[in-house]
């Protein structure tokens, strides 16, 4: 007999309930964000415990992040009263490595392989590719890496992969080189990231007595975030499940973020035709946010296509709520000030900063959060990636600075001088220090006379004198063309954005991004030398400084939290929706963007408060954003609208492309108050249908529709849009 239900399920709703306890059979729990799936989850997983269905070893259960895990081994530890130990729980990677070390040998490895982070996977991609007579110029490693890594994630080894995944890079040689890459991993005793799954699912396909172990070891299977599952995960996970077929997945098809990862949201469908009789539970009571989050948020993804389709209501007790904000600023800065403020009266009002966050959509606008949240002493942590000033290019390009402002920063000197990579080997360096050690001379002077002898070969002894001359021309720039435009001239010509432009990884589009975030940081300095003190300072804050933290993510990173004040920044056309999404055009990419909408706004619990800026400084030049469209695509009964801006002249520029460095000029001041809420009627512009006019973005088009504050617009190259008559101009 069935054991008196336990508290924990009295915890649970009659659908929460059915899932948890429809213990045998595959089921997919298919429910809105924060209707409970993770709980569901791991009270199951406690209820196999409780009820001896399993012991703890026998549970496989897949989280979407290390935090996930954790917090999934704290909650099963508490309902069961005890440390919940010896658990099959992680990420997929984990849970893999974990299995691969027990079989490495199947596949030519032994238990003792080491996993290569991704700087070495890329060297040794790239020496195959030497070997291979590959002209790395025209075809960087990178870009070879990624389609391997894409040809890992559907599960193919270079001996399986159909005519339609093949690829033209690399001169067709893409299928080789995947084959001698892979060869010289096992040669290193080694493998990738994307070997850990693919190497164990090759091992459960073709060796049916393993496969037969894991069937008996694991009676049941949980997956939580099922909807960003990729192919090669899926196909691991159905081989574990042939056997008893007790397998338990959950998720959310409006929450799929990953796709340019390999997620594909066909998994889904995809489960009930592999695992046919699936029991599918549906959850509808919300029990995070209150109901206007939940309109907002519902509001909004409704105008996505080719939904599954479901009901949000919420089943807090304080239902009612606040409804969502949505604040329009001048700039990025005064964004960060509003932001700060709220944070700072509602920590005055006794609010748990571990319950405040702030979401970004690219990585380089924590920057002005950050700045301002340590002007105003609140403890903050970076989830997902480092601190602003901590990024690896954030320090490279300040290296650069420091070693132009003072030239006796050996620190600064080491770091550059071979960044990026100038043919200066180990010989030269060690040529270079002892010089500077025999004569007692800071680096950047032994480099100096270092050029004038033949102590080192002709290559590395150009690479070195023009550095040298460079970082010379540069402090004479300092002078007379000011820091910023100086900066950007050390970035350009050093070499060091192109060596970005170059790398074709994921990461890199960040990064170059955060260097033009410094840059902007940077104009509101006077000097390099202020620059450069202010900086010293806020990395100098204590990180180790215990209690509660405002948490600063990107939407991505948020999935599956929640917090009880939510801020999501930037809601502003080329930024959220992102310019890539943008310009490939596609309905699929704008629909992810949404998606990544739809998790943000459903993160808050209480309050969230959405914001654009107006205007963005970009080298001391404005440039003027278009609100999101998202923000026109809430339900208008479930927000409230705060501040109104006006734009800042229109000057036209572009960072680190042709004539990016033009104007000198410092940025405008607008004095505060200048951007209260703008009372000009628009139609003083004598807007009406069928006139001509321009938009900084979208350039010359022609009115086709007037109403209210907004005109439709059908542009010459960017087709027909919807916007606010303020951002046009009549041509
Ligand atoms: P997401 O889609 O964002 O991952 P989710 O569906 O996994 O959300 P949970 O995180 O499990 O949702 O639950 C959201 C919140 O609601 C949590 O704080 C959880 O503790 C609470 N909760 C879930 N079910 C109930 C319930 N039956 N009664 C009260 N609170 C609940
Ligand atoms: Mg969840």
């Amino acid at each position: 007999a069935p054991p008196p239900p336990g508290d924990y399920l009295a915890r649970l709703n009659p659908e929460q309930r059915a899932a948890v306890e429809t213990l045998d059979g595959p089921l997919l729990v298919l429910a809105g964000a924060g209707t409970g799936k993770t709980r569901v989850l791991t009270t199951r997983f406690a209820h196999l415990l409780v009820t001896g269905r399993a012991a703890p070893h026998q549970v496989l259960s897949v989280t979407f992040t290390n935090k996930a895990a954790r917090e999934m081994r704290e909650r099963v530890g508490a309902i069961l009263n005890r440390p919940a130990e010896g658990l099959w729980l992680g990420t997929f990677h984990a849970l893999a490595a974990r299995m691969l070390r027990r079989h490495a040998e199947l596949v030519g490895l032994t238990s003792s392989f080491t996993i290569l982070d991704t700087d070495d996977q890329t060297r040794l991609l790239k020496q195959v590719m030497e070997a291979e007579g590959i002209d790395l110029k025209r075809w960087p490693p990178n870009g070879m890496m990624a389609i391997i890594q894409r040809w890992k994630d559907r599960g193919l080894t270079p001996d399986r992969i159909p005519v339609a995944e093949t690829t033209d890079y690399a001169n067709n040689k893409g299928e080789k080189l995947y084959a001698a890459y892979q060869a010289r991993l096992v040669a290193l005793n080694a493998c990738d990231f994307g070997d850990l799954l693919l190497h164990v699912t090759e091992i459960l396909r073709t060796n049916a007595e393993v496969l037969e172990r894991y069937h008996n070891l694991f009676r049941y299977i949980l997956v939580d975030e099922y909807q960003d599952t990729n192919l090669v995960q899926y196909l691991w996970l159905r081989l574990l499940a042939q056997g008893h077929k007790n397998i338990c997945c959950v998720g959310d098809d409006d929450q799929s973020i990953y796709s340019w990862r390999g997620a594909e949201i066909e998994n889904i469908l995809r489960f009930e035709r592999d695992f046919p009789g699936a029991a599918i539970v549906r959850l509808e009571s919300n029990y995070r946010s209150t109901q206007p989050i939940l309109n907002a948020a519902s509001g909004l993804i409704a105008r996505n296509e080719g939904r599954l389709g479901k009901t949000l209501r919420s089943g807090r007790q304080d239902a009612s709520g606040e409804r969502v904000r949505v604040v329009s600023l001048w700039d990025s800065e005064e964004e960060a000030r509003m932001v700060g403020s709220r944070i700072e009266e509602a920590r005055r009002g006794g609010q748990n900063l571990g319950e405040v966050a702030i979401l970004v959509r690219a990585g380089f606008q924590t920057r002005a959060f950050e700045e301002r949240l340590i002007t105003l002493a609140i403890p903050y942590r970076v989830y997902g990636g480092a601190k602003f000033y901590e990024r690896l290019e954030i320090r490279d390009a300040i290296a650069y600075f420091r070693a132009l402002s003072q030239p006796n920063d050996d620190l600064a000197f080491e770091r550059i001088v071979n960044t990026p990579k100038r043919g200066l080997g180990d010989t030269a360096m060690a040529a270079l220090h002892r010089l500077a050690r025999e004569e007692q001379l800071p680096l950047r002077f032994a480099a100096a006379r270092l050029i004038e002898t033949d102590a080192i070969r002709p290559r590395p002894r150009a690479a070195l004198r023009e550095l040298l001359e460079g970082l010379a021309r540069w402090s004479a720039g300092l002078e007379k063309e000011g820091h910023v435009v100086t900066a950007a001239q050390v970035l350009e010509e050093s070499g060091y954005i192109d060596m970005w432009k170059a790398d074709r990884s994921l990461e890199a589009p960040g990064r170059l991004d955060n260097l033009k975030e410094l840059l902007r940081a940077m104009a509101e300095f006077p000097t390099l030398g202020a620059f450069l003190e202010h900086i010293a300072l806020v990395m100098d804050t204590d990180d180790a400084a215990e209690g509660e933290k405002v948490s600063l993510m990107t939407l991505h990173a948020a999935k599956g939290l929640e917090f009880d004040m939510v801020f999501l920044p930037g809601w502003e056309e080329g930024l959220f929706p992102s310019q890539r999404s943008l310009d490939e055009g596609g309905a699929k990419s704008l629909e992810e963007e949404r998606r990544l909408a739809y998790v943000g706004i459903t993160r808050a619990k209480r309050l969230c408060t959405i914001s654009h800026a107006a205007n963005r400084r970009i080298y001391g030049n404005w440039t003027s954003s278009i609100p999101s469209r998202f923000l026109d695509e809430l339900p208008e009964s479930e927000i409230l609208r705060e501040g109104g801006v006006q734009q800042a002249p229109r000057i036209p520029s572009s960072v680190f492309g042709a004539g990016a460095l033009t104007s000198t000029r410092r940025p405008r001041v607008i004095e505060a108050g200048a951007w209260e809420v703008d009372q000009r009627p628009e139609h003083e512009k004598g807007f009406s249908r069928g006139m001509r006019v321009f938009h900084q973005k979208f350039g010359y088009g022609r009115i086709t529709g007037v109403d209210d504050d907004k005109l439709d617009i059908e542009f010459e190259k960017a087709g027909a849009k919807r916007l606010f008559a303020r951002f046009v101009e009549p041509a």
